[in-house]
């Protein structure tokens, strides 16, 4: 029995862990298309600091990362934010502490008298009837109202999405939130039942010592599975076997195939074997965004919390603004600072795609204009994602539902990756879990 997985993030990593787990005989190969494991999982050391490229981290409140943690013995490499890093900001026209509970919501200048108590009035707006999908921005107009939505959720969403309200889905990104609506009748009944039915502490975030790629080394290292970086899979075909993977100097005949690639990636790979299927994966949108990191050997600026928001009324280049020194100890040598810029996703999008140069200038600019910060950095980092986060649209829940329907109709074909069912890497590392158990019920 062999299987095969194309793509070396998380996604197919994890997979490939978990089938290991259970069938310490069966052959597992990887292929990879960079010259590193990771995909958006990636830390580049600079001179002592060390810039994330993509994912910071993730939060403990749900279980199955830190259960991979722990299953792949890397439990001495986890580390915890510091706890000033629950200190989140929003530039709206200024920089504002964004408020903690609900006397500091009442006296944040972020909403209006008005705004306030529209946010108060959710209590008695009566839930949706059917499980329609729709907008963010029409979710949280409906039931939290107009501003409330330009500011939060437009922050919120840019930070965790690069996406807008008016661009995302709301059942397929926020599952928790609707169902908020639809099993209590409101988010304030959900979040009041909830907290009497799980009394306890919210999720922290987490991260490793020197960042995330020395968790995938590791994870890499326990897969114990035949891994080929530098090896772009150009297509997948069926065969007698079952598949075969064709990379530019071989093919490699597999009983199964793991297809942990971004979803255009993928729709082109299996264009011979489902073109229908390959056109609904095409579909799927992904939003460009770019990173830009600066270490600073001195800088007299506090950095006293996780960093910062922009909403789109703020009118700035930059999405936001990571502290990154503050969040994980290690993450810049002693005494000496770093943060890192989020610029494009669907706000902005050509932004994103601006030459290192532009993105650096504009990065800079935007730090002057939040922050007061006019220090020429000492360090420098930059990565540019084209196709960085998915942005799953108005529908893709149905999309979906059609997908893994499709995909049934083809034995030993699986589809696991941030494209379907979450971005966060909570989310791959389940989505990861089951797509394995899949794999196991079928061998
Ligand atoms: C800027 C940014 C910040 C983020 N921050 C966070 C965060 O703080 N917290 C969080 O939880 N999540 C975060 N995320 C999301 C999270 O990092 C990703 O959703 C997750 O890492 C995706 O993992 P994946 O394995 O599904 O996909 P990817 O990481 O994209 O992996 C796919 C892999 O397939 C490979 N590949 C592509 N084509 C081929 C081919 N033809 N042949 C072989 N290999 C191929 C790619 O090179 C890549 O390595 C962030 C994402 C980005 C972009």
């Amino acid at each position: 029995m062999k299987i095969g997985i194309v793509g070396g993030g998380i996604s197919g990593l994890a997979t490939a862990f978990y089938i290991r787990q259970a069938h310490p005989d069966v052959e597992i190969v990887l292929f990879e298309k960079a010259k590193t494991l990771g995909g958006k999982m990636s830390t580049k050391e600079v001179e002592g600091f060390f810039f994330e490229a993509g994912s910071n981290g993730f939060l403990s409140n749900k279980p199955d990362t830190l259960e991979l943690v722990k299953l792949s013995n890397c439990e001495d490499i986890l580390i915890k934010s510091n706890d000033n890093a629950r200190k989140r900001f929003i530039y709206k026209d200024f920089l504002c502490p964004l408020p903690e509970s609900p006397k500091a919501f009442l006296k944040s200048p972020l909403l209006s008298f008005t705004g306030k108590l529209r946010v108060a009035g959710e209590f008695f707006i009566p839930a949706k009837k059917d499980n329609s999908d729709e907008t963010l921005q029409s979710f949280g107009y409906r039931r939290v109202g107009k501003e409330m939505t330009d500011v939060f959720l437009d922050a919120m969403v840019a930070g965790i999405f690069a996406s807008k309200p008016d661009k995302i889905s709301v059942n397929s990104a926020f599952p928790a939130v609707v169902k908020l609506e639809h099993e209590y009748g409101g988010l304030f009944r959900g979040m009041l039942a909830k907290k009497k039915k799980e009394a306890g502490p919210g999720g922290v975030l987490m991260s490793f010592e020197k960042g995330v790629s020395h968790f995938i080394e590791r994870l890499a290292s326990v897969a114990n599975i035949e891994i080929y970086t530098n090896t772009c899979v150009e297509r997948v075909d069926r065969c007698e076997q079952g598949y075969s993977i064709v990379t530019n100097d071989k093919e490699t005949l597999c009983d199964k195939v793991i297809l942990a690639s971004p979803a255009f990636t993928s729709a082109q790979l299996i264009q011979n074997i489902d073109k229908q299927l390959a056109e609904i994966l095409n579909d799927i949108e992904y939003s460009p965004i770019s990173i830009v990191g600066f270490g600073y050997n001195s800088l007299g600026y506090d950095l006293d919390g996780f960093g910062l928001l922009t909403t789109s009324s703020a009118n700035k280049e930059i999405l936001g603004v990571l502290w990154d020194s503050s969040i994980f100890d290690g993450r810049a040598p002693k005494g000496k600072k770093s943060v890192r810029v989020m610029i494009g996703g669907q706000r902005n999008p050509t932004l994103a795609l601006k030459s290192e140069n532009e993105l650096v200038a504009i990065a800079q600019k935007g730090i002057k204009e939040t922050m007061g910060i006019d220090v020429t950095p000492d360090v420098v980092f930059v990565e540019r994602y084209e196709k960085g986060i998915p942005n799953y649209r108005v529908g893709h829940g149905e999309r979906m539902s059609k997908v893994f329907e499709i995909l049934t109709q083809h034995k030993g074909l699986y589809l696991n990756s941030n494209a379907y069912f979450g971005v966060g890497l909570n989310d791959c590392v389940s989505n990861s879990k089951k797509c394995a158990q899949k794999v196991i019920e079928d061998l």
